[in-house]
């Protein structure tokens, strides 16, 4: 014998798209909250590499008694950075290490010290 089948009423009808309301409600909340948030980590980390290799250059300009201008290159301040090499952008960004008295840049926009 088969179950006879169950049909929903007109109130477990509108309950149920309610909630299916209600889920995609916060879901258009928080998706964006969750996109923005992931956008500014990715920038947060991008500037604290370059804050990394800003510190790195100074150390290099300290040790070398360099002057303002003086050009500094990646295998210069590579062994004062993590593992020994420039860290790349998180978000695929290229990093110009500049002279000193000048801050490094990354060529993603908003991705500055
Ligand atoms: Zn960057």
């Amino acid at each position: 014998m088969s179950k006879p089948k169950q049909k929903l009423s007109r109130n477990q009808l509108a309950c149920i798209a309610a909630i299916i309301c209600i889920c995609g409600a916060l879901l258009a909340v928080v998706i964006p909250k969750f996109v923005q948030a992931r956008k500014t980590a990715i920038v947060n980390a991008c500037i604290n590499y370059l804050t990394q290799i800003d510190g790195a250059k100074e150390q290099w300009a300290f040790e070398h008694h360099a002057k303002i201008g003086d050009v500094v290159k990646t295998n210069d301040i590579a062994p004062d950075l993590y593992k020994g090499k420039i860290p790349n952008c998180p978000d695929g960004g290229i990093y110009t290490i500049n002279p000193i008295g000048s801050n490094p840049v990354c060529s993603i926009p908003g991705h500055s010290l």
